[in-house]
């Protein structure tokens, strides 16, 4: 086997899961014989992930639906500020994002391990991309998606015959649930936060800027921070094997709302709110450590992005031709900051990573408009008064409605992140408007 993961500390091999730390506690770093590789030899190989295979796990068989190798574009934006700037289209890959770096090298890694199927923890992207390639692999996929979810990427999960599980309000919190599954249902689990060997495929984006770039600047949307990390490893890599003298500087981009990383790296009140940007709603990442040394080892920084500024950055990259999501987006709005403010120099080589498309549509307060009808929009102006519980919304609303329909309601109307439980009394459960709600409610008049 050509890579190795040996615990540093305590000796304990792995090959199997790989997770970010070994149980003794030390963390679990993947490596290869760097210096039997040559990076120049690569350019005579069909573009895509598998391009780079040296610098890639063995494994039994390929599944590959023909991922990486997107196109690098020269951004016109740039030439109104005086800049280089390129962007890496991410939203070419299969299932339009980069995600599908991480899916063909975990579930071909996995598939000896797999009798059962696949799980992921994802807001997402990873879980289309494991649905595609767990189809591909004719072995069965489990996605644990957040309630909050943009309904392009449900679509696109159920189209290519995934499971979905609804878990969580942000993607961070249907990790261990995801663990769990893992284990209980014997499946193989590529969430990034619980097995890294996804991340080897996701840091041939860095190999591949690279080879058409050599940037001096890579700005990333980020929210887990697992792609900002395998870029670095990516050129980490690329210095391990001589091809590269100096990294990039790393910048992470997020969103106001939500800035666990960002905030660090800028010294500000970090926030944990749902943001447009759903793909950058992530609460408390479990690679938030990993990211910050990705972002100080290259000199790197990290920039913060305001909702209005998200559909100002999808304007700005359909003016390129490319159609993003809001959570690629924020690299527009953070590449003008960080102009205004000087921080680039004339001759610097800047990509802006667009992780994935805008097909997979937004999550917009309108459209639940089409799906709170009225007896819901009833118990929201119950709710606006005070906190109120099951039996008493019942009664309240003086409908021949069945007991166990408002129930549903109540349920439903808590998966749209519109009311919350707010305390408990003996077994009465009482529910009150969230903000969310209280907004929808104005916005309904
Ligand atoms: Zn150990």
């Amino acid at each position: 086997m050509k890579m190795k993961i040996r615990c540093p500390s305590c000796g304990r091999l792995y090959s199997f899961l790989i997770p970010p730390r070994c149980s003794c506690g030390e963390r679990l770093e993947i490596s290869y014989d760097y210096e039997k590789v040559d990076p120049f030899r690569w350019r005579n190989r069909e573009p895509g992930v598998w391009r780079y295979r040296e610098l890639l796990p063995d494994v039994p068989e390929v599944v590959s639906l023909r991922e990486g190798g997107t196109p690098l574009i020269r951004a016109k934006l740039g030439r109104e500020l005086g800049l280089n700037v390129f962007i890496k289209d991410e939203t070419r890959n299969p299932t339009g994002s980069f995600r599908d770096r991480l899916a063909t090298v975990a579930v071909s890694h996995g598939m000896l391990h797999a009798e059962n199927g696949f799980v992921v923890a994802s807001n997402g992207n990873a879980a289309a991309s494991l649905a595609a390639y767990a189809a591909r692999a004719g072995r069965p996929a489990y996605t644990v998606v957040p309630k909050l979810i943009e309904q392009g990427k449900l679509n696109q999960i159920v189209a290519l015959g995934a499971k979905i599980i609804r878990y969580g309000e942000s993607v961070d919190e249907g990790i261990s649930y995801a663990e769990g599954l893992a284990e209980g249902k014997g499946l193989y689990n590529v969430t990034p936060e619980s097995n890294l060997v996804g991340l080897e495929g996701q840091k041939t984006l860095a190999f591949e800027l690279w080879e058409d770039l050599k940037p001096t600047h890579v700005i990333i949307p980020t929210g887990s921070g697992s792609n900002l990390y395998s870029i670095y490893k990516g050129f980490v890599e690329l210095i391990e094997v001589g091809a590269v003298e100096e990294m990039p500087k790393l910048i992470a981009v997020q969103a106001e709302k939500c800035s666990p990383i960002a905030s660090e790296v800028l010294g500000t009140e970090p926030k944990a709110e749902p943001t447009k940007a759903l793909a950058l709603y992530v609460k408390s990442p479990v690679m938030k450590e990993l990211a910050l040394e990705a972002i100080h080892a290259s000199g790197g920084t990290a920039v913060l992005v305001g909702e209005d500024e998200l559909d100002l950055g999808q304007r700005l990259l359909a003016g390129e031709g490319i159609f993003a999501e809001y959570a690629s987006s924020v690299i527009v709005p953070a590449l003008l900051k960080l102009a205004e403010e000087n921080y680039f120099e004339r001759d610097d080589r800047i990509a802006l990573i667009v992780t994935s498309s805008g097909l997979k549509g937004h999550y917009s307060e309108s459209r639940e408009k089409f799906t709170v009808g009225g007896t819901k929009l009833e118990i929201l102006r119950l709710l606006s008064g005070r906190s109120m519980y099951g039996y008493e919304i019942w009664e309240a609303l003086e409908k021949p409605l069945k007991y166990q329909a408002v129930y549903q309601h109540l349920r439903e109307l808590e998966s749209m992140g519109l009311i919350e439980e707010t305390h408990r009394r003996g077994r009465r459960v009482y529910y009150g408007l969230t903000e969310r709600g209280r907004r929808f409610l104005e916005t309904m008049g």
